[in-house]
């Protein structure tokens, strides 16, 4: 068979079979996913930034409460983002839910409520990118436009035998010809979930199950035995930094303090216990007093070690120390937060934290020693 048309684009015959065969293998096998059935770009779009990162099974029950919560862009767009937050806690990358209402917002304002309908106007929707603009319009409007994330990516590096690493510019690029080219003309929105389907439950990055597979015959990684060799990467990934983080249960009158997150960093809009980064040489309760005086402009004796926990974010890993403290002088401001309260565990759910604060929350829950003082 020919590894390729002349001049080095993809063989079109080779192209139309694959296209045939994992049309026809999705319209056999696809799961019934609430957002496959509808063709409304709202909801599509919303599944499509929730499952950017994210495995389908979380993202369910988050699509379901979002939909009832905000069943039309107008309802979105009308939320306040400490709503928007509370009901994406858990579902991580919180700057997703903050592009969201902004662009929930854009689109009832410059739109009048109606979607862009092109990838390449998608694209200009905060936190829309290239594989998400294409998605939503192959999907939602027909538009013959491409996708190409990890699943795609490792699918049509198996398929095509492509063995310079996918996280090479020049590679990517290759990739988004192919991908271009296995977008089914007349059914564009199947076609490129039929491939990430395929990336999801059969070609897998480890065991791929090529015995089941549809396109099987036409697999060139799979014929040359490096099928689960593929895809490279350019380098082996460095190891994630790692920060000391301290934080401090502050307790007054059965209530605790939180400092809201300023909304356009990390875990922006979230509330969180203050404290932070432990630099090099310091003692946990000498770097909790020293955040306590920068961030918050008090004071304080910092006492026992309530919990400490792992947690690992994209970029980098904690290793996450609460104190109980209590404010020896001053009163707390917000100088890092844009807003501090004291609230009481009964008020915990009501508010968004990030998971490893909801995680000390529930050890500062069983601990019982009270927060009255
Ligand atoms: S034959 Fe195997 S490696 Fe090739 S696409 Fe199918 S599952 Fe992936």
């Amino acid at each position: 068979m020919a590894r390729g048309a002349p001049g080095g684009g993809p063989d079109r015959a080779r192209c139309a079979a694959l296209r045939r065969r994992l049309l026809a293998w999705y319209r056999a096998n696809a799961r019934d996913l609430p957002w496959r059935r509808t063709r409304d770009p709202y909801r599509i779009w919303l599944s499509e930034i929730m499952l950017q990162q994210t495995r389908v099974k979380t993202v369910r029950p988050y699509y379901d409460r979002f939909t009832r919560a905000f069943p039309r862009v107008e309802d979105l767009a009308a939320a306040g983002a400490g709503e928007v937050l509370k009901l994406w806690e858990g579902l991580g990358y919180y700057s997703r839910a903050r592009h969201l209402l902004e662009a929930a917002r854009w689109v009832v304002r410059e739109g009048g409520g109606r979607f862009p309908e092109t990838a390449a106007e998608l694209v200009g929707l905060p936190g829309v990118g290239r594989y998400t603009a294409g998605a939503i319009a192959s999907i939602a409007f027909g538009e013959r436009a491409p996708v190409l994330d990890g699943n795609v990516k490792r699918v049509l590096a198996r398929l095509f035998l492509v063995r310079e690493p996918v996280d090479e510019g020049a590679t990517e690029a290759r990739l988004w010809t192919l991908a271009a080219a296995l977008v089914s003309p007349r059914a564009p929105g199947d076609s490129n979930q039929a491939l990430m389907e395929l990336g999801a439950r059969v070609c897998r990055p480890r065991r791929p199950d090529c015995t089941v597979c549809p396109v099987r015959a036409l697999c060139r990684a799979r014929a040359a035995g490096e099928a689960e060799a593929l895809p490279a990467r350019r380098a082996a990934r460095r190891a994630l930094p790692h920060h000391e983080i301290v934080a401090a249960a502050i307790g007054r009158n059965g209530r605790y303090l939180f400092g809201q997150r300023p909304l356009g960093g990390l875990l922006g809009g979230l509330w969180e216990f203050p404290g932070g980064k432990v630099e090099r040489g310091e003692a946990h309760a000498e770097a909790l007093v020293r955040e306590l005086r920068e961030e918050l402009g008090v004071e304080t004796a910092v006492g026992a070690r309530i919990a400490s926990l792992e947690h690992a974010y994209s970029h980098f890993r904690i290793t996450l120390h609460l104190h109980r403290a209590r404010i020896s002088r001053g009163r707390p401001v917000p100088r890092f937060h844009t807003e501090l309260k004291w609230l009481l565990p009964a008020q915990f759910d009501r508010y968004a934290f990030p998971a490893a604060t909801r995680r000390l929350l529930a050890v500062l829950g069983r601990a019982k020693t009270g927060a009255k003082r």
